[in-house]
């Protein structure tokens, strides 16, 4: 008998510092690279032999201590992108709050943010990105035939069990989405379809109460995500996950894809951790997850290395 193959990625959306509310400091602030990555997350990475993948929005690669630091993780890490279109090229500003989702944006405006963006990185890494998250997980219809002009192979912007109306994106909808990765259809990113690259979505479980009449509605979809909960409750979410990958596709890799921000784990940087006991918090559930893969043999590798782990 096989033993099926299980895989975590842990994506980190990598920004500049933003404080209580999600306001983004000015003048930009890093400490969430440089501590956040340098002193907090590599570390931690370095001692559960994981990979991570940091996705890198527009100003990071402006940032010359960051890039550094980044040229230095290049060997442990996986990189990709991560579009705030206020952030990227032509017509870059620093907003108050990054509000934009990247649907929003004439096609033509698109191409030309993911461009620069993509551009940025290869002259910063000396090669080109292949995996993506769009910033406020905005993807729509255009975003997965410039992505794949681009050269892109993963895109990882989809969030099953999610609707994002309230959040100020009326249609972005991915209820109803595959939750293990999938070829999506080049115009709803949120169904299988046609497309050359892979999406790979957020792991996210339906609530305990989905199926609950009128209290289900309400109920919050459990995100594979360490910024809340407790340590026992992510890696439940990691299990039912690979529970129900193996159930319904007993031959194909099950694949896990965790997400936060850097940001999170630095007090003051994010609305979720205001000090050092809440970003050590954070830190404990995401080790916790990295120590049951560890035990349960799951191997923690990049966005990037997926499509030759997905190849039939
Ligand atoms: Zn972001």
């Amino acid at each position: 008998m096989t033993i099926r193959s299980r895989y975590l990625c842990i994506t980190i959306d990598t920004e500049c510092d933003k404080g209580a509310g999600w306001k983004v400091e000015k003048p930009l602030g890093f400490a969430g690279v440089t501590d956040g990555l340098g002193q907090r997350l590599a570390p931690l990475f370095r001692a559960h032999r994981a990979k991570p993948t940091y996705l890198l929005s527009p100003e990071i690669m402006r940032h010359d201590e960051s890039v550094a630091l980044l040229r230095t993780l290049a060997k442990e890490s996986d990189l990709g992108t991560h579009l705030h279109a206020e952030l990227a090229e032509p017509g870059a500003y620093v907003p108050d709050e990054t509000a934009a989702f990247q649907r929003d944006c004439s096609e033509d405006e698109e191409r030309a943010k993911l461009t620069t963006l993509t551009d940025s990185f290869k002259s910063t890494f000396d090669r080109k990105p292949t995996c993506f998250r769009a910033g406020r997980f905005g993807v729509g219809k255009n975003s997965v035939p410039i992505l794949e002009s681009l050269g892109y192979e993963v895109e990882s912007s989809v969030t099953p069990h999610m609707e994002w109306a309230s959040a100020g994106a009326p249609g972005l909808d991915f209820r109803g989405a595959p939750t293990q990765p999938y070829h999506p259809d080049p115009n709803e990113p949120g169904r299988p379809g046609s497309s050359r690259m892979w999406e790979v979505p957020v792991t996210i479980r339906p609530s305990v109460l989905a199926r609950v009449p009128i209290v289900g509605k309400l109920a919050e979809p459990r995100w594979l995500r360490p910024t809340r909960g407790t340590e026992e409750s992510i890696v439940l979410v990691a299990k039912e996950e690979l529970a129900a990958a193996l159930a319904a596709a007993p031959e194909r890799p099950a694949i896990l894809c965790a997400m936060f921000h850097n940001v999170e784990i630095v007090p003051g940087k994010s609305p979720y951790a205001k000090n050092e006991s809440e970003a050590r918090a954070i830190l404990s559930r995401l080790s916790a997850l990295l120590s049951f893969c560890e035990r349960e043999g799951v191997s923690v590798v990049g966005l990037s290395d997926l499509p030759e782990i997905l190849a039939p």
